[in-house]
């Protein structure tokens, strides 16, 4: 492309990273706004002093053949066969799923390499500008302040957030209004190494606790040998009938859930404890939104079933409007 758009992405999750990456290998030039500190959005990883631990999706299960393709082409992906138990302590079949090294947000990280990338920048607003027969879009942070002018804006952030945003084109505010986001609390533990030495997934039906993951099991993670970090997270019904509880609380009722599960004596020697208020977005569409009018478009796992899977899909989806929109524009400005 002779002419390089300048796009705004709003959110370095999956679905803002995955489309970065590809509008970058067409040309573009793209600058990725993020309120957090790093990249990942819910496929982050955080620390918990010397140990570290991935908080949001845990490892990814390839739904479709083109989304393995795609991880099995990312460098930093591995299979993880974990040793897989229901809650009856019976094994379950050991499913193949991938995993980042060293850590999940490794693959968001790199995917943006090449962008603008901007962290701790909530955007707070988006608009379309005219001047003559040029047009673009305005973005304004959370206090008004510029962020500068593009030639598009993408938002990529969980739908109620996305709502804010997407105020200048109605539809898709209401579409955002309308997805069903549900809530997880999760807990994570650095324990005393030795009392699952055999267990590395634990899923299936229980009142409290929806899977716990032995983190330090996935593949390439530095660990002590005298510790283990497992990740445990709630029921979607119990985390939202505990919505307003304190971190506390919910952190003694999971630990004791899963000692109870282990039927052990557990050591806590780290912990941290995390409220995703739209961890997953229960949808049918398969799509992306994009309004050539305003230039303000959208995508991420709310418009796109299957979760991670979705997210990326819905970002292949918007780079490909975005790529075909600006070369109609270079061939009718030429
Ligand atoms: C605990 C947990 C377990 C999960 N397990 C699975 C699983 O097993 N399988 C599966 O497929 N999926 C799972 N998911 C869901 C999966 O993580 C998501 O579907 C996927 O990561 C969504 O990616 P995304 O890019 O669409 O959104 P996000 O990851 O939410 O990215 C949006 C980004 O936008 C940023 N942002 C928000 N508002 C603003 C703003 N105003 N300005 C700037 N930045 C902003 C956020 O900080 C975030 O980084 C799980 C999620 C959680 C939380």
């Amino acid at each position: 492309m002779l002419f390089q758009p300048h796009i705004a992405v709003i959110g370095a999750g999956i679905s803002g990273s995955v489309l970065t990456s590809l509008l970058l290998s067409h040309g573009f030039r793209v600058s990725v706004f993020d309120k957090s500190r790093g990249t990942g959005g819910r496929a982050s990883s955080c620390r918990m002093g010397e140990y570290q631990a991935d908080l949001g999706v845990p490892y990814f299960e390839a739904l479709s053949g083109p989304f393995e393709k795609w991880l099995l082409s990312q460098p930093e992906i591995m299979g993880w066969q974990a040793k897989e138990y229901g809650f009856d302590k019976k094994v379950h079949i050991h499913k193949n799923h991938y995993v980042a090294t060293p850590k999940q947000s490794a693959l968001t990280r790199r995917l943006i390499q090449g962008a603008d990338f901007i962290p701790q920048q909530r955007v707070g607003y988006l608009w379309p500008e005219y001047n003559g027969s040029d047009k673009s879009v305005i973005l304004r942070n959370e206090h008004g302040k510029s962020l500068g002018l593009f030639d598009a804006a993408i938002v990529t952030t969980p739908a109620y957030q996305a709502a804010e945003l997407l105020e200048a084109v109605p539809r898709f505010v209401n579409k955002a209004n309308h997805a069903k986001p549900s809530m997880c609390w999760v807990h994570v533990i650095a324990i005393e190494s030795g009392i699952s030495d055999s267990i590395e997934l634990i899923s299936g039906q229980h009142a409290v606790i929806s899977r716990a993951i032995k983190d330090s099991a996935k593949p390439n993670r530095s660990h002590s040998v005298d510790s283990e970090v497992w990740v445990i997270e709630a029921t979607e019904d119990w985390s939202a009938s505990h919505c307003h509880s304190e971190p506390e609380a919910i952190a003694i009722e999971l630990q004791q859930a899963f000692s109870e599960v282990l039927n052990a004596e557990i050591t806590v020697l780290a912990e941290r404890t995390h409220r995703w208020l739209y961890a997953r977005h229960n949808t049918t569409e398969d799509e992306c939104l994009w309004d050539p009018d305003s230039s303000i478009g959208a995508c991420g796992d709310w418009l796109h079933r299957g979760g991670s899977e979705g997210a990326w899909a819905s970002a292949n989806q918007m780079a490909e409007c975005l790529i075909a929109h600006f070369r109609a524009q270079e061939a009718f400005a030429s």
